[in-house]
């Protein structure tokens, strides 16, 4: 069976490596003229590494990731911890897998060395995919070069503003959340001793919030600062903004988050947009997977771990469906509640991170501090569900 994917983002060459286990012959298409060379951290959790081991890419990353001793909320402005969940010495035992920070560089390299380890090089790059035609079940990806690339299955793993969905499902209908999203990394050794916890760290603030987590084997450290405005509509890696407004508006905040975004040598900057969830993942054997059928805010850090979820399950179910049309739509229903739900909660947590006026913090974060000091394993066992699952045994 022939699969082409369109997109070599971690969906894409996560799809492209599980296909290729089950014997599937691949060609990735990819828009642009090298792999992976944009992006920041990524956190990922049990559920997605559980994946990554099955698919033989471990190896490939375990010297450059970085695990958190914890995950904690702390106040923005005084830097003072509202709770702390322990991770590194609770993941493998109560989740099955690590907890890991990996930049998102790292972890495209060691996908792409994993599927050339095992089917070669099979991702052409410079290949910009406008559509699909998919006339009497086998399907064509079209280049804007004219080319046309024919398969048994054609998988659109093309990212947030995917043209794959476009085509399926019409134009997207993007809901501006009045939010941007500020990313940089900085070498550890530059920020004297305002380095960022051994932590997920969410810093939360009014109208704003900040994450800090630690990269490359902890050598580096890596900055999402999301604030609300209206005054930037743009998504995208490599999208750049001005460091002197990322300084405003987190002034007066800790002196771990002012030195970080002082010393960073770029700000980026992401406009946050909502989608509701889709009512179909495919058309026939032309099929969604990641960003392009779920995409989500970042506030549960689960964007690209359920791309490699969705990776495992996909490959999983039409290498077994009775036809490749029903294992599209028996995957999407295998996935759509889980996915839905998380997109939904994401949604719902930057509002709970965002929270103005001292009487509504209190009311908010005082009930966490406490569940935190008497009961602190309820607050792990709110992660079960997400955690807790192994995509390869579903
Ligand atoms: C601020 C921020 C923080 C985040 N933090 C986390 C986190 O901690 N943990 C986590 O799990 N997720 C996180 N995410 C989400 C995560 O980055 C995405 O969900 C993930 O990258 C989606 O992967 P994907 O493969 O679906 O899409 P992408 O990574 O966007 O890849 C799509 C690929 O398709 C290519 N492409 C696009 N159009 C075409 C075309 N027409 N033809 C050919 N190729 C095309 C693109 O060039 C790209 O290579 C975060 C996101 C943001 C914005």
């Amino acid at each position: 069976m022939k699969a082409v994917i369109v997109g070599a983002g971690i969906g894409g060459i996560a799809s492209a490596l599980a296909l290729a286990m089950r014997g599937w012959d691949i060609t990735v298409l990819e828009r642009a003229a090298n792999i992976g060379e944009v992006g920041a951290g990524l956190q990922i959790s049990p559920n997605g590494l559980k994946v990554l081991h099955a698919l033989g890419v471990t190896p490939f990353i375990e010297n450059k990731w970085f695990e958190p001793e914890r995950i904690e909320l702390r106040v923005g402005r005084t830097g003072r911890r509202i709770f702390q969940i322990p991770i590194k010495n609770q993941a493998q035992k109560r989740w099955g897998a690590k907890y890991v920070q990996i930049h998102r560089v790292d972890l495209l390299d060691g996908l792409l060395a994993a599927l050339i380890a095992r089917a070669g090089d099979v991702v052409q790059t410079d290949c910009h995919v406008t559509g699909y035609t998919n006339a009497h079940g086998t399907p064509s990806a079209i280049c804007a070069d004219g080319r046309m690339f024919d398969a048994d299955l054609i998988i659109g793993a093309d990212g947030i503003r995917s043209e794959i969905r476009a085509q399926m499902i019409g134009p997207d209908k993007p809901r501006f959340t009045g939010n941007t999203a500020w990313r940089s990394v900085v070498p550890m050794d530059q920020l004297g001793e305002n380095v960022p916890p051994s932590a997920g760290c969410i810093w939360a603030g009014s109208s704003r919030h900040a994450v800090t987590t630690r990269i490359r084997a902890g050598r580096v450290a890596n900055f999402v600062g999301i604030v609300e405005t209206d005054d930037w509509t743009r998504e995208g890696w490599s999208v750049q903004g001005e460091k002197s407004h990322a300084l405003a508006d987190f002034d007066g905040w800790d002196p771990i988050i002012q030195t970080i975004i002082e010393k960073s040598p770029n700000m980026f900057r992401w406009a946050l947009f909502d989608r509701a969830p889709l009512k179909q993942w495919s058309d026939g054997n032309v099929v969604l997977l990641g960003d392009a059928a779920h995409p989500m805010l970042p506030s549960m850090a689960q964007g690209a771990v359920q791309a490699i979820e969705d990776a495992y399950i996909l490959a999983d179910t039409v290498s077994s469906a009775p036809s490749i049309a029903n294992g599209c739509s028996h995957y999407f229903e295998k996935r759509i509640k889980r996915t839905a739900n998380i997109q939904s909660i994401s949604a719902r947590n930057l509002r709970m991170f965002h929270r103005r006026g001292k009487l509504t913090q209190c009311l908010t974060y005082a009930p966490l501090w406490a569940v935190g000091q008497v009961a602190p394993r309820m607050l792990l066992a709110k992660n079960d569900w997400i955690y807790g699952l192994d995509p390869t045994q579903t």
